[in-house]
């Protein structure tokens, strides 16, 4: 029989070759789809006993026939009658996977077939200049070849040329696609698309060495096989039950995906849900602090099996960008636009399910061995901590697992800090004051300082903390975040009895102006303090305020603020108790006060990381002339 492909538009072919798919090379995925597709349906047919024959252990090959530039697919799937091909083949965008799914809506639902749009079988002219297909249905039926050359017009035949069930698709690759013909290049394909879908796919074989048999000779050699090559893992763990699986399984699977890593992931999360969306999925937490491969080994986005993209920005919220894994869910709509994908219902609950799994799984983690997730905190808490500023529900719950080192490398949950810190770290408004440091070594003289007084001093070094903070302060009550080096630490109520003042009013009075007189520098506010006389004479502090400000503009957070250009402002804490003090004030030399003033602020600016440049070296210069005398 002769006819005509069924469309509206003249000819559809060479849109579908220009438009249909940006990526030429998914005609591989999608005819290996449908020959999934095919044999799922027997599977399914077979089972509830509607196909009367036997399902056996169908594979699907992929071969290629480079002389005469054809490649073939090869399923033992249903295979398709006439009147079949005519229907589903010739009237294109005619899905007949959606046609199956609604005639057998019930049963076949979690049967994992994937065909959608009913375009999928024509993106092999993308490549092939002509398509063969030879087919022969499950049914008592004779087999067909149908043929068509990327023109409307098609040839449909009986044919005697096939007598094993299933279909076998020819293409007659094009001169600009001769790439396709290429043994690497199409198992890169398989790889890419098809390493985990359900049927085992033959290319090629390969040679295996037989085990020697048990009291072998010495000098026997051991026998050859030549056995298919299969391409894929039909049942990825993701595919199997929890309860199935053991913690190896988890960590092989994860080299499996990523045969390129080799640290193991720090942990594992299971993602199984059915309602109101379907969705199966391992999500794995790597060590991120040597992390090499961030761009390459993403989280992949599977639909039944089928690789779809390593681009899942907006289904995965943006916190959980860093981990790796799959998710597998037929309720992904696919070649949509990212902003459509992004206002769709389904893709928005997907995400904070998602969401919502991550938070119950650093729970049961706390929960089961606190000592190990103390240990993983350094290594997770950049995520955590951005999913806590910018997932609400995600704060909400963070609570219950989000951890505060302090600097002797204890991990607290927020309600142990809070219990921690309250009897001593209190201002005079009853706030909470949360000391922290955001550089071990670099605030190394404020934190011992603050230590000696008996605080708790946090470590928070995340680059995004300006922002978790300003989170924290604003979302619970009468607290407040102040760096070791901020000024505000001096408002903390001091437990002791307050010092006894050594220098009287006037004093004090003279000992500021000659301080302020020596240094003239207005960046620095002078203020006396009658600290312990152990106490730095001189200590620099920066308002917290501007600190952060100028913090939260460094990593991108400051938008209010974009002009930047904050001024700098310290202020000069004097210990007026210290006995450097009573020093400067006895001293009638006043170019020796001078010099004695400028050389404490160095000191003191040491200590802060501000001494830079010309003054450092100035500074080194009198220190060894200094050593001289
Ligand atoms: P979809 O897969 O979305 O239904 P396709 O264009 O990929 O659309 O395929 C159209 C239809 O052709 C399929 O639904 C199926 O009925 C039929 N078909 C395609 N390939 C095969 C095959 N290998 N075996 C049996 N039927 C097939
Ligand atoms: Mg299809």
């Amino acid at each position: 029989m002769k006819g005509s492909i069924n469309v509206s538009v003249e000819n559809i072919f060479p849109l579908i070759k220009k438009f249909l798919y940006s990526d030429h090379e998914i005609f591989l995925r999608e005819l290996i789809s449908n020959a999934t597709d095919a044999t799922l349906k027997l599977k399914h047919l077979t089972s509830i006993g509607e196909a009367k024959v036997e399902y056996g252990n169908p594979k699907i090959e992929v071969k290629i026939d480079k002389e005469n530039k054809k490649l073939h697919i090869i399923d033992q799937g249903l295979g398709m009658t006439a009147e079949e091909v005519e229907k589903y083949i010739n009237q294109v965008a005619f899905s007949g996977a959606e046609e199956f799914l609604e005639k057998y809506k019930d049963s076949a639902k979690d049967s994992g077939i994937i065909g959608h749009f009913g375009l999928g079988f024509y993106s092999a002219f993308m490549v092939a200049e002509k398509v063969e297909i030879i087919s022969k249905s499950y049914k008592d039926e004779p087999a067909v070849h149908w043929i068509c050359d990327g023109s409307p017009e098609f040839t449909l035949e009986e044919t005697t040329e096939k007598s094993e069930r299933g279909t076998e698709i020819i293409l007659h690759i094009a001169e600009d696609s001769l790439e396709f013909l290429e043994e690497n290049k199409i198992r890169e394909l398989l790889t890419k698309y098809n390493k985990f879908m359900p049927v085992p796919i033959k290319f090629g074989t390969k040679t295996e060495t037989l085990p020697l048999p048990e009291g072998a000779a010495e000098d026997a050699v051991a026998e050859t096989i030549e056995v298919d090559n299969i391409v894929n893992n039909p049942t990825p763990a993701w595919t199997k039950a929890p309860s199935e699986l053991k913690d190896e399984d988890y960590k092989a699977f994860y080299h499996e995906l990523y045969p390129m890593q080799f640290e193991e992931p720090l942990f594992n999360i299971h993602l199984n849900v059915d309602y109101p969306f379907n969705l199966t999925g391992i999500l794995y937490f790597p060590k991120l602090s040597n992390n090499l491969n961030i761009e390459k080994d993403k989280i992949q986005l599977y639909q039944n099996q089928v690789f779809v993209t390593d681009e899942v920005k907006g289904i995965v919220p943006d916190f959980l960008m860093l981990l790796r894994g799959v998710i597998d869910s037929p309720d992904i709509p696919l070649n949509v636009s990212r902003s459509y994908l992004q206002a769709d219902g389904a893709v928005k609950k997907i995400s904070s399910y998602i969401t919502k799994k991550v938070a119950d799984k650093m729970v049961s983690l706390i929960n089961e061995n606190r000592e190990d997730y103390d240990k993983k905190w350094d290594d997770i808490k950049i995520v955590i901590e951005y999913g806590m500023i910018s997932e609400e529900k995600f704060f909400e719950k963070s609570d219950k697992f989000a951890l505060y080192p302090t600097t002797d490398g204890k991990y607290f949950l927020w309600n142990e800090l809070e219990e921690k810190i309250k009897p001593n770290q209190t201002d005079k408004d009853g706030n909470l004051v949360i000391l922290y440091a955001t550089n071990a070594d670099e605030q190394h003289s404020y934190i011992q300082s603050a230590k000696d007084k008996g605080y708790e001093v946090l470590i928070l070094d995340s680059p995004i903390v300006p922002h978790l903070i300003q989170k924290l302060e604003t979302s619970k009550e009468k607290i407040s975040f102040a760096r070791v080096d901020a000024d505000h630490i001096n408002n903390l109520i001091k437990k002791d009895e307050p010092a006894i003042s050594k220098l009287n009013e006037t004093e004090k009075e003279s000992l500021k102006k000659n301080v302020e007189e020596s240094i003239n520098d207005t960046k620095f506010t002078v203020q006396l303090e009658d600290l312990d006389s152990n106490d730095a004479p001189f200590t620099i502090t920066q308002p917290e305020f501007m600190r952060r400000m100028k913090d939260m503009q460094a990593t991108g957070g400051g938008g209010m603020f974009g002009m930047g250009g904050f001024p700098e402002m310290y202020n000069l804490v004097v210990n007026s108790n210290s006995e450097f003090a009573s020093k400067i004030l006895a001293n009638e030399n006043s170019e020796e006060k001078n010099a004695q003033i400028k050389h404490a602020l160095d000191l003191a600016k040491l200590s802060q990381n501000l001494l830079k440049g010309k003054e450092l070296t100035d500074f080194i210069q009198r220190s060894y002339k200094q050593l001289e005398k």
